[in-house]
C-alpha cells in the first residue's frame, strides 16, 4: 500500500529522526554528511526510507534498533519490552483477578472497579450497531456478569481534568510576565505525546506541559483514594481497570508517578483497550446487543451517573474548547457561544482566536498526529510559537482514532471514524462546573479548589529523559 506520506519530509534538526507512516513512526538513522540544516527523507511505497542530498543523490537509510527507552508509545509498533508491559496489563490479567475472586470468600476478594472511556464506548457502539447509552449499560451488565463490582464512566473524572486545566491556564496566563515558559500551555492528557516530549525535547517542552492529570489518572485518584475511603478499604484491595482507546494508556498507568509506595499499588492496575474488550466478549460468546441494560454506577451520592455523559469539543476530551471558553470569560469577560476553528495545514492542525477590535486576545490551536506535533515543536524551538494554548494529541484525528479502537474489515477507515464520531457526539454533554457531585467532591474529598490535596491527587509532573551519550545515540 502506498504510504500517505510518500514524498519529501523536511527535518530541521539532524539529531532527530522521524519517518511517519500511516501506522507507525519508524526510526531511521539520518546521515549528517548528506547535507546540513535540513534533511529530506523520501519514503518509498514499499516502506523503505531514502535520504535525499543537496545534489539530488539518494542514500537508503538504515533502520535503527529501538528499545523501550526509545519507544514513543505511538501505538504503531510494539517493542519486546513493551510487550512484557502490555502482557502485565491485559484482559488476561483482568480475567485472572476475576477468577481468583471466585475461589475465595467474599470478604477476601479484591473489589473490581472498571472505568470505561467515552471513546471506547463509541467504538463498541459502532461495532454492535447500538446507541452509546445502550452500549454503556450493556457493557455494565457484561462486566458485572464477569464479576466486576462497579462500573464507572471516565467522563466523570474528565470533569476534574478539565476544571484543573482551565484554572491552570488562567493562572499561567496571568503570570506570563514573570515566566517566559508560562505560555504556551500544552495539554498532557495524551501519553503518546508525553512520552515523545520527555524523550525528545524534555527541557524545552516539559515546562509548557499542563500538570493536570488525564481523565484516566484522575479516575485512578478517585477510585484508589476517595472511593477506597468510602468502601473502608485500603487502595491495594481494589483492582482498578480502565477501558481505553489506545495502548499508550497502559504506559501512562505504569508511570512511577501513579504508584503508591505505601500501599504497593497503582492508581490504575490494568488498562484494557477497546479491542481487548471485544476479544473478551468473543471469548465469552456474548453479543453485546443481546444483553439487558444495567445503569452505570455513581461515585458519589449526588452524582447523576446512571447514564453516560460527555463534553463538548470533540473526541479527545474537549480541552481546547473548555479552556478557551473559561479563559475568555475569566480573563476578558467575554461569553463565547460558539468556538470557530480555522484549519491551517490540514484538518488536524487548526486554530481558534478570540479577538476584540482587531486585537488577538487568545490564540489557541489543536495539533494532532506527529506530523503536526513536529511542526509545533519546531515553532517552539525557534521561539516562534504564536499560541497561548495547544491541545496536542499523538493520533491523527485524535482519540476516537486511537490504536486500540476497533477496526471494521468491511468499512473504510475514514467512514468508520466518521460513524464513531457521530455516535460519540450523540451523548448528552455537561459543563464540568455544573456536574452534580463535582463541587461536593472538591469540598469533602479535596478540601477545596487549589488545596494541597487537590494538587497531589489531580496533578502530576514530568521527567526529561537524558539523551544517550554512547552507541548509536539515537533518541526520539
Ligand atoms: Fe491515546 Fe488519544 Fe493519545 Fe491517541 S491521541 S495515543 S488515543 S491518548
Amino acid at each position: 500500500m502506498a504510504s500517505p506520506f510518500s514524498g519529501a519530509l523536511q527535518l530541521t534538526d539532524l539529531d532527530d529522526f522521524i519517518g511517519p507512516s500511516q501506522d507507525c513512526i519508524k526510526p531511521v538513522k539520518v546521515d549528517k554528511r548528506l547535507g546540513s540544516g535540513v534533511a529530506k527523507i523520501h519514503i518509498e511505497d514499499d516502506g523503505s526510507y531514502f535520504q535525499v542530498g543537496h545534489d539530488g543523490g539518494t542514500r537508503k537509510l538504515e533502520k535503527a534498533k529501538i528499545s523501550l527507552d526509545d519507544c514513543l508509545a505511538c501505538s504503531g509498533c510494539v517493542t519486546s519490552a513493551e510487550t512484557v508491559l502490555i502482557t502485565q496489563q491485559s484482559h488476561e490479567e483482568l480475567r485472572k483477578v476475576l477468577d481468583a475472586n471466585k475461589t475465595v470468600a467474599p470478604g477476601q476478594q479484591r473489589l473490581v472497579v472498571i472505568s470505561v472511556s467515552p471513546q471506547s464506548r463509541a467504538s463498541l457502539a459502532a461495532r454492535f450497531q447500538l446507541n452509546p447509552t445502550d452500549t454503556a449499560r450493556k457493557l455494565t451488565t457484561f462486566f458485572k456478569k464477569l464479576g466486576a463490582h462497579y462500573v464507572f464512566d471516565t467522563a466523570f473524572s474528565r470533569n476534574f481534568s478539565l476544571l484543573e486545566s482551565q484554572r491552570e491556564f488562567v493562572r499561567r496566563f496571568r503570570g506570563q510576565a514573570d515566566s517566559k515558559q508560562a505560555l504556551p500551555v500544552l495539554t498532557s492528557a495524551c501519553p503518546g505525546w508525553i512520552c515523545y516530549a520527555e524523550k525528545t525535547h524534555g527541557t524545552l517542552l516539559i515546562p509548557h506541559l499542563s500538570t493536570a492529570r488525564s481523565p484516566q489518572q484522575v479516575m485512578g485518584s478517585l477510585v484508589k483514594d476517595f472511593f477506597a475511603q468510602q468502601q473502608r478499604l485500603t487502595p491495594d484491595k481494589i483492582y482498578h481497570v480502565t477501558v481505553m482507546p489506545c495502548y499508550d494508556k497502559k504506559l501512562e498507568a505504569s508511570r512511577p508517578d501513579f504508584f503508591s509506595q505505601e500501599h504497593q499499588t497503582r492508581d490504575v492496575d490494568c488498562v484494557v483497550t477497546t479491542g481487548e474488550v471485544f476479544k473478551l466478549l468473543q471469548e465469552e460468546g456474548v453479543l453485546l446487543s443481546e444483553l439487558e441494560p444495567t445503569p452505570l454506577d455513581s461515585l458519589c451520592s449526588s452524582g447523576s451517573a446512571q447514564e453516560p455523559t460527555s463534553h463538548q469539543g470533540g473526541g479527545s476530551g474537549g480541552y481546547l474548547e473548555h479552556v478557551f471558553r473559561h479563559a475568555a470569560q475569566e480573563l476578558f469577560g467575554v461569553h463565547v457561544t460558539e468556538v470557530t476553528y480555522r484549519p491551517l495545514r490540514n484538518k488536524d492542525f487548526q486554530e481558534v482566536t478570540l479577538e476584540r477590535e482587531g486585537q488577538v486576545l487568545l490564540h489557541f490551536a489543536m495539533a494532532y498526529g506527529f506530523r503536526n506535533i513536529q511542526n509545533l515543536v519546531q515553532k517552539l524551538k525557534r521561539g516562534r510559537c504564536p499560541y497561548h494554548y495547544v491541545e496536542v494529541m499523538a493520533c491523527p484525528a485524535g482519540c476516537l482514532n486511537g490504536g486500540g479502537q476497533l477496526k471494521a474489515p468491511d468499512t473504510a477507515d475514514k467512514e468508520l471514524l466518521q460513524h464513531v464520531e457521530r455516535l460519540y457526539s450523540m451523548v448528552r454533554t455537561e459543563v464540568p462546573e455544573d456536574v452534580p457531585g463535582v463541587q461536593e467532591l472538591y469540598k469533602c474529598w479535596l478540601q477545596g479548589e487549589g488545596s494541597e490535596q487537590a494538587g497531589r491527587l489531580l496533578h502530576t509532573s514530568y521527567h526529561a529523559v537524558e539523551k544517550a551519550t554512547s552507541g548509536l545515540s539515537i533518541r526520539w
